[in-house]
């Protein structure tokens, strides 16, 4: 019975399925793992085999699959409502959530105003600060225009894109898009400018201001993925970079949008990326994290400054004109409140710290084997980068597929993970054990080793 069953997902699995970031041609000739259940730190296929969600599947979650507490949150809001429209209609998860959002924020960030996922939180933003600048006292219709950094990643809707700088995703797009100033993006394994931190001052930021300060006129925001550019293979900004960008922000009277959907919700270490350089944005997206990995739902929070900008008489039409239909979905928002619940009750950035710390030690393991180019940590998120010889830093071309062909590999041993093309990326919940950040590692290391 069951055999059958499988065999029949398995075959509907490559005939119905457009999977996202994935070439078909390849994939429907292999055999598709199927996920039925999670537990903890693991995913188990419909065959019973157990995999480490190694990348906590794609990002999301925190506290592990089947948290107790969460799976309640979902159960108990399923028994009173699982969705009412937001749209000038409030229900009671979506004012809790809210308020539990702004009480742990960087300070200043005062309003909430909810989506689905990263790209729309994004999206959300953009048009925050443009309009803003249309209708506000304090605005200027001449700024119309976006800064945004090389290799930046911020989702897949049009606008998000037009502000993301990963030619592999984003240039096929390009006469879809807006034009943005594109500043390089901090990159100290290979320095877009050849030098090296901290000898370099952050000399890299001079391009920055160079840039606001000839455009300050025209530009309302500048978009930063805060401490690391995820979807580009983990590339970490050099300690003080944020700080000095929130400072030109504010020198050149342009908004900072930290894109947090990577990194919010404890991945860093601390709960928002941007706590680490004592940075309060003016807008903040969150996204990934929020729900522990349940639901989908996205928040874009803003200071009091920028929602005062948006007020008016009704015939004034300054009323921000955006909404998605499953905005402030309860289910979502019941399950993103006990998320942020459970991070408090169970001491959960504070757990993290040891966690943390093995992560380092194990991953340093890795230096010396001779594929191993670059291993780029922050908190719980690394990225290790593979090249074709060290000294050169010569990436492989992608014809070899090298980050697949790890991932296929580690399968076989019980890890799930995903590459960003050469770089293989670790992730996993924040709730992952000493003992499995261990066996991580120990797979890792027998794929480098051979
Ligand atoms: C994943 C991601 C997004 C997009 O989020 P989706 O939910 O996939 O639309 C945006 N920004 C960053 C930094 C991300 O990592």
């Amino acid at each position: 019975m069951t055999d059958n069953r499988n065999k029949n997902l398995e075959s509907q699995a490559n005939q119905y399925i457009w999977y996202p970031f994935t070439q078909m041609q390849d994939h429907v000739k292999e055999k598709p793992v199927i996920i039925e259940k999670g537990e903890g730190c693991f995913l188990i296929d419909i065959d019973g085999n157990r995999y480490i969600d190694g990348v906590s599947s794609l990002w999301t979650n925190v506290h592990g699959h089947r948290k107790e507490k969460l799976d309640l949150a979902v159960k108990k809001q399923l028994d009173l409502i699982a969705h009412s429209t937001l749209l000038g209609l409030s229900n009671v998860p979506a004012v809790r959530c809210a308020q539990k959002l702004v009480k742990i924020a960087p300070e200043g960030l005062t309003r909430v105003f909810y989506s689905d996922n990263g790209s729309t939180a994004v999206e959300i933003a953009l048009k925050m600060a443009f309009q803003y600048h249309r209708q506000a006292a304090g605005g200027d219709t001449n700024k119309t225009r976006f800064i945004s950094f090389k290799n930046a990643y911020h989702g897949d809707t049009i606008g998000s894109v037009s502000l993301g700088g990963i030619d592999l995703f984003h240039e096929k797009y390009h006469p879809l898009l807006f034009d943005s100033f594109k500043a390089d993006s901090p990159h100290c394994y290979r320095c877009p400018i050849g030098e090296s931190f901290p000898e370099c001052d952050l000399k890299c930021i001079d391009q920055v201001e160079e840039l606001m300060a000839s455009h300050d006129h025209e530009v309302c925001a500048l978009v930063i993925e805060p401490l690391v550019q995820g979807a580009a293979g983990i590339l970490l900004q050099p300690q003080g970079y944020l700080k000095r960008i929130r400072e030109l922000c504010t020198k050149y009277n342009i908004f900072m949008i930290a894109d947090e959907v990577a990194v919010g919700f404890g991945k860093t270490g601390k709960m928002f990326a941007c706590e680490h350089e004592d940075v309060a944005p003016d807008i903040m997206a969150l996204a990934k994290g929020i729900t522990g990995g349940y639901l989908p739902l996205a928040a874009t929070l803003a200071t009091e400054a920028i929602f005062h900008g948006f007020l008016g008489a009704h015939e004034e039409f300054k009323t921000f004109f955006h909404g998605h239909t499953y905005t402030g979905n309860p289910l979502a928002c019941a399950v993103a409140e006990a998320n942020i619940d459970i991070f408090k009750e169970e001491n959960v950035i504070e757990n993290l710290q040891g966690k943390i710390k093995r992560f380092t030690e194990k991953l340093k393991t890795f230096s010396d084997l001779p594929h191993v180019g670059d291993i780029r940590q922050r908190g719980i998120m690394a990225g290790i980068e593979l090249v074709v010889c060290k000294d050169s830093k010569k990436e492989y071309p992608a014809k070899e597929r090298i980050g697949h062909r790890v991932i296929v590999e580690a399968r076989k041993h019980g890890l799930i993970i995903r590459p960003l093309g050469n770089v293989i990326v670790i992730m996993p919940p924040l709730a992952i054990s000493m003992e499995e950040i261990d066996r991580i590692c120990e797979i890792h290391m027998m794929l480098y080793g051979k």
